[in-house]
């Protein structure tokens, strides 16, 4: 319907404020990068890369950062950087995703094996409530009265949920990474602080957040283990264990399959994965500490050595960009996490879905976690696309969901998974979060239709997906430059000054 573009917090209170008046729905928006579509919906969204971008203030005795939410991880771990300081999660997409998208989503990456996601790197965030009002939590938070909408958090939910507290905890998945639902801290005084993290803009809007810092590694070393069956996956994830490695990256070998011209003079015929372990600490006896399970290791204690290994993580981006048009890597089932132990379990389903369906299917991503991202590679010109689309996204979480794992362990539900709440975590769970909901937005202002869903049909329909027949249509200008910005990752240009003359 529009897009606003608020320049600090007094614009955004006054948009929000005539937004609920109106109850005219608002999307927060960063860079757009979010792959579940909780950026994107029917109002006003609002674009919070334009203002929110003042420089971030390092403390480096404190080991703290402050940055605005429209920054991207690139600029807030820079400027750590600089302190011999980093922030330990490390979003891929960190040259483009932003502070605040990074927050909404719990946003996670390769390191998190060791240091976790965002989540447990924040100390303190300032946002803007769905009444209007500007609030403080954590670190930010001891000079300021507690806004209305926590106030009626505290009166309304809290109680209940101590109450329904263990059937709560039972609903968790058994995974080591999730972004879906929201998350209940333990302790009242995490409790807001936590909740806003990964609450994908469906309860406040965040302006400006206070990270925990660590300090930089001192020699970083990599380990690249090939694997004859995914049988061997878990095995040799524990072998490794002990040797603390921050990263256990997977390329399957549908990964390999893919980039099989440039994959394969680097690993032996016959690998059904790769593992690419990256440690902190010089760790060459971890090679011989998974003699029993892996078919080759190869050992770099060089940063170059070590780049090298890691140009078998980046070869796909190139074959991505060169992908013919009807041809496109479209993220539907990208984000699923299980046990450790049901992974092999995980990756064959997939694999098996995916062909049912006649996708190709390019498997990757955090094996140490569980936890894997699967591309479909789809000829968007196909009449059935939509209904083989919404199959494939019913079959893949019904598999997760038996396998004891969760929809998503670090993109969020977006509007694509929110239909797949209950069934992972039952009525309670969805009550307790609705409450929520209400306590925070009681007009329903904020990404209605995010996290929660409407109620309604099919998610996945011609109409709704952004490619295909049925794709809303754009200015031939605009859909190229959009096209482009998916080929090359360019996710950081502003779609708005797509549209200027
Ligand atoms: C190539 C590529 C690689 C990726 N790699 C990773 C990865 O390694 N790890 C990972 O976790 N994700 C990854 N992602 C997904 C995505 O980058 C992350 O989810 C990222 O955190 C989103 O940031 P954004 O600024 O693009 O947010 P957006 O996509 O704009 O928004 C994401 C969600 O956050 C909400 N939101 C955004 N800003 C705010 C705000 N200020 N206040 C409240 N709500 C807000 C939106 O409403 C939406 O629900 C990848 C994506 C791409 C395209």
């Amino acid at each position: 319907m529009a897009v606003a573009a608020p320049a600090d917090t007094g614009d955004l209170v006054r948009l929000v404020r005539w937004a609920a008046e109106r109850s005219t729905p608002l999307i927060p928006r960063g860079a757009g990068s979010g792959m579940p579509g909780g950026n994107v919906g029917p109002g006003v969204v609002v674009d919070l890369t334009h203002g929110f971008r003042a420089p971030p203030v390092v403390d480096a005795e404190r080991r703290t950062i402050r940055a605005a939410a429209g920054l991207t991880y690139r600029d807030v771990n820079g400027a750590a950087v600089a302190h011999g300081l980093r922030l330990p999660p490390d979003p891929s997409s960190g040259a483009f995703c932003t502070v605040g998208g990074m927050v909404a989503t719990n946003a996670a990456g390769s390191r998190s094996h060791k240091y976790g996601a965002v989540r447990a790197w924040v100390n303190g965030l300032s946002f803007v409530t769905a009444d209007g009002e500007a609030g403080h939590s954590g670190t930010a938070a001891p000079r300021h009265r507690k806004t209305a909408a926590e106030e009626r958090f505290e009166a309304e939910v809290v109680p209940w949920l101590r109450s329904a507290g263990p059937a709560l905890e039972r609903a968790r998945p058994a995974t080591r990474k999730n972004s879906s639902g929201y998350h209940f801290a333990a302790t009242d005084d995490a409790l807001v602080r936590e909740l806003l993290v990964g609450s994908e803009g469906t309860l406040a809007l965040i302006t400006d957040v206070e990270f925990r810092l660590a300090p930089l590694p001192e020699e970083p070393s990599t380990l690249l283990v090939t694997l004859r069956s995914l049988d061997d996956i878990a095995p040799a994830i524990a072998a490794l264990e002990p040797f603390q490695p921050a990263a256990i990256e997977l390329l399957d070998r549908t990964y390999l399959d893919f980039v099989r011209a440039a994959a394969a003079s680097r690993v032996p015929a016959e690998t059904e994965a790769v593992l690419l372990v990256e440690f902190e600490h010089v760790a060459q006896e971890a090679a011989g500490a998974l003699a029993a399970v892996a078919s080759s290791t190869v050992f770099a204690a060089s940063a170059e050595a070590a780049s090298r290994l890691w140009e078998l993580r980046h070869l796909a981006s190139p074959i991505l960009a060169g992908l013919p048009d009807g041809l496109r890597s479209l993220q539907v089932v990208e984000d699923g996490c299980v046990p450790l132990a049901r992974l092999s379990e995980y990756i064959g389903g997939l694999r098996r879905i995916a062909a049912d369906l006649a996708f190709e299917i390019v498997i990757f991503g955090h094996a140490g976690d569980g936890h894997v991202h699967a591309n479909l590679l789809a000829d968007v010109r196909a009449a059935d696309l939509a209904a083989r689309l919404e199959r494939c996204l019913g079959e893949t979480s019904e598999l997760q969901i038996a396998l004891g794992g969760t929809t998503a362990g670090e993109h969020g539900d977006g509007r694509l998974r929110a239909g797949w709440l209950e069934p992972r975590c039952g009525a309670t769970y969805v009550a307790a979060c609705r409450r929520v909901k209400h306590a925070f937005d009681p007009g329903g202002i904020l990404n209605p239709g995010v996290k929660l869903p409407d109620p309604g049909g099919p998610t996945i329909t011609a109409e709704r997906l952004k490619v295909g027949a049925g794709a809303p249509a754009v200015p031939e200008k605009v859909a190229q430059a959009l096209r482009e910005i998916e080929r090359t990752a360019a996710y950081g240009l502003s779609r708005l000054d797509l549209l200027q003359p």
